[in-house]
């Protein structure tokens, strides 16, 4: 299947974290008891009408900014008609040929090479309500309830070029997108509760012009499932076009049981929506004022951020990625770095020991983190030391300060007191001595082992490697004392 181009394009849906729906006041809340937070307008009763929510507006048009996004100061709202139960009015308010916003572009690493994905278009849109089927699926299923809580949710529709060419970089460009429109604060984009989906469409594409029709992949739950579904349709229409046969323009839904995409109709007679111009909704006309004020108020984005953490701080690639992935890890080591702490330093407390204690769900402040760092850079305590101490703070919320004192934890710096420490280890391990003086090295970390043990962790452990090293060194003719 070498000899196939693929082409793949994205569409993503994404509900905006506005308080309120887009065209009335009702809560936009997950979680909800059922039908218990809508009214007349977004049940779609005869005699009410849309109110557009400001801040759906607004956070559209952040979105589209973050997205590089030219965003019209003319657009149209246009009724998008057809019949389903979680569709009370039988039809959606959407954007057609006036969207909000086009022709933007998503910068972002794939294995380390930089790559870039074209934004065709992004517009404002409400949310149907929620078909529940009884049973696991609609396959089968017995009745379906519906829940109107969803109904008039404010979304955004986020179009991308065919210009993806694997499975891979469909899934990388998601996970950036969803990163973007996160640091943008537009969305908690939690594709379990569905605040993001998205659908793909792929085609393949021969050189000698066995070119295959556009097939639409629905029902991508997770990032995983993107990733697979694809792959799995790659090889599917691969094979059909290999033997000869034809790809039919169809919608497709992924199964994630079997773990293959299964026909859902073909595209031949595609419904026909009619879109006309919402006659209850004005034009939207946006002030340019205030779309630069919403532009120069936008925060630093990943990739923005990403290169300021590798260029002007000076982290690997792999820690800097880490921490922009992890916004909440990446507010931490900022808050730390602040106060003056060196920032590959921070990063590594942050990613590693930080991350590990933090996935338990509590949380530390930078500040305190950085009254932590300052214990062990004074030598007040070993960095082995700190590690006990971050855990006490994530667990208990201790002050380092205080707890150190209070626990009487300090540094055995004393190079007398190490000094027969290490004597003493070497002794009582002579077999291991002469194992590494024949070239076992690595036993060395044995040794620091043993005398950090011995010390509770107490002791400093450079130091002590030092004098491990000086002493099995000199000990080339290193004798057990004579009792
Ligand atoms: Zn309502």
């Amino acid at each position: 299947m070498g000899e196939y181009k693929i082409r793949i394009g994205l569409e993503i849906h994404v509900e905006l974290a506005t308080k309120t729906k887009i065209f009335c006041g009702c809560a936009a809340a997950f979680g909800a008891p059922p039908n218990s937070l809508c009214c007349p307008t977004c049940l779609g009763l005869p005699g009410s009408l849309p109110v557009l929510n400001r801040a759906a507006v607004e956070f559209g048009v952040r979105a589209a900014l973050a997205l590089n996004c030219t965003v019209n100061l003319y657009s149209e709202f246009a009724r998008k008609n057809y019949f389903y139960p979680d569709l009370p009015k039988a039809f959606q308010i959407t954007q057609h040929d006036k969207p909000l916003a086009v022709n933007g572009k998503v910068q972002y690493y794939l294995e380390d090479q930089p790559v870039e994905t074209v934004i065709t278009r992004l517009h404002l849109e409400e949310e149907a309500g929620k078909s529940i089927h009884s049973g696991d699926s609609i396959v089968g299923s017995e009745y379906t309830s519906v829940d109107y809580n969803r109904a008039g949710i404010p979304l955004i529709e986020i179009v991308t070029a065919p210009d993806i060419t694997s499975p891979a970089q469909a899934k990388a460009f998601l996970e950036q997108l969803r990163l973007i429109l996160q640091y943008a604060q537009v969305s908690d984009c939690k594709m379990e509760n569905g605040s993001l989906r998205c659908d793909a469409n792929i085609s393949l594409h021969g050189e000698s012009g066995q070119n295959g029709e556009k097939v639409e992949i629905k029902n991508l739950n997770s990032f995983r499932a993107l990733e697979r579904a694809l792959a799995y349709e790659a090889k599917r229409q691969a094979k059909i076009l290999e033997q000869g046969g034809v790809i039919l323009p169809e919608t497709r839904t992924w199964d994630e049981r079997a773990q293959k995409t299964v026909r859902m109709r073909l595209k031949a007679g595609a419904p026909d929506y009619r879109y006309f111009p919402e006659p209850d909704l004005p034009p939207l006309e946006l002030d340019e004022a205030w779309v630069e004020e919403i532009r120069a108020a936008l925060p630093e984005l990943p990739l923005a951020r990403e290169e300021r953490y590798r260029s002007a701080l000076g982290l690997t690639a792999y820690d800097a990625g880490v921490l922009v992935r992890a916004p909440h890890l990446a507010q931490v080591f900022e808050e730390t770095v602040a106060l003056g702490h060196e920032p590959q330093l921070v990063a590594n407390w942050v990613t590693g020991e930080y991350a590990r204690f933090a996935r338990q769900g509590s949380t530390v402040s930078g500040k305190v983190l950085g009254e932590l760092l300052e214990l062990i850079a004074e030598g007040a305590i070993s960095a082995s030391q700190g590690k006990t101490v971050l855990e006490e703070m994530f667990t208990n919320g201790v002050s380092p300060r205080e707890f150190v004192a209070a626990k009487g934890l300090t540094v055995i710096a004393d190079r007398e007191v190490l000094q027969s420490m290490v004597e003493e280890v070497l002794q009582n391990h002579q077999e291991l001595v002469k194992r590494y003086l024949e070239g076992e090295e690595r036993l060395l970390g044995f040794f620091v082992g043993q005398v950090m043990q011995a010390t509770k962790g107490q002791a400093e452990p450079r130091l002590v490697n030092k004098l491990l090293v000086k002493a099995l060194t000199e000990g080339r003719n290193w004798q057990p004392r004579e009792e």
